[in-house]
């Protein structure tokens, strides 16, 4: 069978031979920073007066916003192009994203001298298009979702031999977004919780390899209840992708759990919890107009989260995942229209 033949994958997106499931461990998380280290900042961790007020707690926000591609995932594109074997450099890679996945691997591409083909859905983010597209990325619109595009995605890498880059199921990604933990800890030794959105879930199996594996804070995720497939999977305990997500925040919007990620979670995270669209863009204009912070709504549902948590008198850290809000909904969000 041929590395770029489709493997038998426990979920429904497909994977290759070259896929390793096999969740990383913190000593993986390690040894993804001096790789991080090399190519990007480290990235502040600043105490939110106005979160710490509304909670009663010393929160702090993880300014992950501040990294090149203004979110997380760039510390994974970052790690996994670094260790990219010989035999797919020149052929290159192929990822499906609303976005910032996207964005990191057309990062990593340009970094690496790699070429990148980036299936984004029928509508997403101009602005994140035409970020990859600066990175020098080839994007292809396709389908209605993102799960349209990763399907289109993952037939192409297979027709045309290109290394599929999973948004979850891919230990390089997770182990390299670990390290905005292990630089948590390094500041913030006493953090008692972690509150972090949850999409395909890579950045928040990196806290529970490092706050909450090396240290012993509890690391509480967040999903839309508008696109709650990997809440079910994680209490369900199954794989079962949905038939469509309503959410708008696209950072968050998957319809299908990953295996990776969830066996990861189901073993390590302490609690998955929902939280509305309502609340979700609450939390966009709040942090707009209180912490002058433009935060995407994927982000902004782990304000919305935290919010409603009885956390009086802990230290708790909320990563800042992106910035990269559309200019309509940043005008939505200022109240424009
Ligand atoms: C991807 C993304 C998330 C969710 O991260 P996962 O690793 O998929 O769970 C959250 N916020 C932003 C801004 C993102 O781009």
């Amino acid at each position: 069978m041929s590395q770029f033949d489709p493997a038998d994958s426990p979920d429904s997106t497909t994977i290759f031979p070259y896929h390793d499931l096999t969740p990383p461990e913190p000593a993986d998380v390690y040894a993804a920073r001096p790789i991080v280290n090399r190519h990007l900042p480290e990235t502040p961790l600043v105490r939110s007066e106005l979160l710490s007020a509304e909670t009663g707690a010393e929160v702090y926000l993880k300014r992950e916003d501040t990294l090149p591609t203004g979110a997380f995932k760039v510390r994974g594109g970052i790690t996994l192009g670094h260790r990219l074997p010989e035999e797919f450099r020149e052929a290159g890679l192929i990822a499906a994203s609303t976005g910032n996945h996207g964005q990191s691997v057309a990062y990593a591409g340009r970094t690496f001298d790699v070429p990148v083909t980036i299936a984004v859905p029928g509508d997403p983010n101009p602005e994140k298009v035409a970020t990859m597209e600066q990175y020098g990325a080839e994007v292809v619109p396709h389908g209605e979702d993102y799960d349209d595009a990763r399907e289109w995605a993952e037939r192409k890498a297979a027709e045309d031999g290109l290394r599929y880059v999973h948004s979850a199921n891919e230990p390089d990604l997770v182990a390299g977004v670990g390290t905005a933990g292990l630089e948590v800890l390094d500041e913030l030794p006493e953090v008692d919780r972690v509150v972090c959105p949850v999409g395909g879930g890579s950045g928040a199996a990196g806290y529970c390899l490092t706050v909450g594996a090396v240290g012993d804070a509890e690391v509480v995720g967040v999903q839309s209840d508008a696109a709650d497939a990997t809440y079910q999977a994680y209490h369900e305990g199954h794989l079962y992708p949905q038939d469509s997500v309503a959410t708008e925040a696209e950072g968050i919007a998957s319809r299908a759990p990953f295996a990776l990620t969830v066996e990861l979670m189901r073993e390590r995270l302490d609690d998955l919890v929902r939280v509305t669209e309502e609340a979700i863009w609450e939390g966009v204009s709040d942090m707009l107009a209180e912490e002058r912070l433009v935060v995407e709504g994927a982000s902004a549902s782990a304000v919305a989260a935290l919010c409603r948590m009885d956390v009086a008198g802990e230290t708790v850290v909320v990563p800042v995942t992106g910035r990269n809000l559309s200019s309509a909904k940043l005008r939505r969000a200022v109240g424009e229209d």
